[in-house]
């Protein structure tokens, strides 16, 4: 078998890839992780994560997945700063170009490209992400301390979260699109029961407004087309996560949604490729069930390369 064909090739480098690469690496399988450009993950956006087992003190975001990647480069990970764009899994060996237009080799491969979350494209949207606008409570509530925030969405997530920024926030509004939420009864229950919170029924975003942190947001009535304005000192959006799957289409099972099926642990529909975080998963989405869905994902590749050299 040619040199230039990788035992294992690992894209995506949030907490399921890196985690991944360090059982693959160890297990002398020397992946090659397609990290992306925006290399990392999601938590290379975050500030103070403390919620991740062994860090008493919480961690950085950037200083866990710095950490991560040069653990799985101890054990002979190599990294690629480029997004892969396509690929072809229809052989035995697979193949990933990349946005370089560079082309790589695998008997085996996983994916762990993560999700993005949701954005609203509105105007000042991108001018005030992370000046105002968030799209993680868990991460941010503390600096709204006695603020007005506003949540937008209608699903567990805007329940959670607007749940959560009540304990730092003096007020908080829930936005949303329609006049019923799609949460699950007991977190509505939660929402409506929370004396901090209003909610703001059939109403849309269509502008963030400010100087230099978001001041205003301009609200469209989706029924009657009224406009108004709504002062607050922070926007967190909850509209949900698009997993990154575009370059995936049709060359291995998807659902409805574009999430990766899994039809056996952490196989996919693709005999030896196989997937890991939140790429397959709209549910749990932390930090630690990607590591650990990485960690899985490994030891199923392993062993199935095992099997096919028997
Ligand atoms: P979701 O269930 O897809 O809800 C997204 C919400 O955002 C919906 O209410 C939707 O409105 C609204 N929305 C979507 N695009 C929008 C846009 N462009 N402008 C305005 N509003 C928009 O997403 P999620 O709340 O993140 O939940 C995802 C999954 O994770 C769900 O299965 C959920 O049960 C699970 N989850 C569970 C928990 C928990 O159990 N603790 C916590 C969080 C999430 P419409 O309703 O009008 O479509």
């Amino acid at each position: 078998m040619s040199k230039n064909i990788k035992e294992v090739i690992i894209i995506g480098s949030g907490p399921a890839g890196l985690t991944a690469a360090i059982y693959n690496g160890r297990a002398n399988l020397n992946p090659l992780v397609i990290a992306g450009f925006e290399y990392g993950g999601q938590l290379m956006n975050t500030t103070l994560v403390e919620n991740y087992p062994g860090f008493v003190d919480g961690v950085d975001g950037p200083e866990l997945m710095q950490n991560m990647m040069k653990q799985a480069q101890k054990y002979n990970a190599e990294f690629l700063y480029e997004d892969a764009v396509d690929v072809d899994f229809s052989g035995d060996i697979k193949t990933i170009k990349t946005n370089e237009g560079k082309v790589f080799k695998a008997k085996s491969v996983i994916i762990a490209t993560g999700s993005s979350p949701r954005r609203l494209h509105v105007p000042g949207e991108d001018d005030f992400y992370g000046r105002g606008v968030s799209v993680c409570a868990t991460c941010d509530a503390s600096f709204y301390r006695d603020k007005v925030v506003a949540v937008v969405g209608g699903g567990d997530s805007a329940m959670e979260e607007s749940t959560y920024l009540t304990k730092f926030a003096k007020k908080v509004y829930v936005i949303h699109r329609r006049d019923e939420f799609r949460a699950s009864k007991a977190m509505q229950n939660r929402v409506f029961n929370n004396d901090k919170i209003e909610i703001v029924w059939n109403s849309q975003v269509i502008e963030i407004k400010g100087s230099q942190f978001v001041e205003t947001l301009v609200l469209e009535n989706t029924q009657s087309g009224e406009k108004s304005e709504l002062k607050v000192d922070g926007l967190f959006l909850a509209i949900g996560h698009v997993p990154n799957t575009k370059f995936l289409k049709g060359k291995v099972d998807l659902d409805e949604q574009g999430y990766v099926v899994v039809t056996d642990n952490t196989k996919t529909s693709v005999d030896g490729v196989f997937v890991a975080g939140d790429v397959r998963d709209y549910r749990y989405q932390q930090a630690i069930t990607a590591a650990g869905m990485g960690c899985m994902s490994a030891l199923d590749a392993e062993k199935w390369l095992s099997d096919q050299r028997d």
